[in-house]
C-alpha cells in the first residue's frame, strides 16, 4: 500500500500504464481509490414518483455510478 506521488512512467509491469484501473475518487473521504478497488455505490437520484409522461428511461440515466474505497465501505457496511 504504498503512497507514491507523481507519476513515474515506469511502472513493475503489473499493469499497464494508462489501462483501465483509473482512480476512482472515494465519494465519502475523496480518496483517490484504484478502480479495481474501490467499491461501487449505487447512488439514485431517482425520480421517487412516477411521473407520467417520462421516460423510465431517464430514471436509470439520472443513477449516478460512484466508488468508495474500502475503508469507508467497510464503515458503511458495504462490504
Ligand atoms: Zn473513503
Amino acid at each position: 500500500m504504498g503512497k507514491r506521488r507523481g507519476k513515474s512512467g515506469k511502472k513493475w509491469g503489473h499493469f499497464k500504464a494508462g489501462g483501465r484501473s483509473k482512480p476512482v475518487e472515494c465519494v465519502y473521504c475523496g480518496k483517490l481509490v484504484p478502480r479495481v478497488k474501490a467499491v461501487p455505490v449505487r447512488r439514485g437520484f431517482r425520480i421517487g414518483k412516477q411521473v407520467p409522461g417520462v421516460d423510465r428511461r431517464r430514471v436509470l440515466v439520472s443513477t449516478r455510478k460512484e466508488y468508495a474505497c474500502i475503508s469507508c465501505a467497510k464503515h458503511r457496511r458495504m462490504i
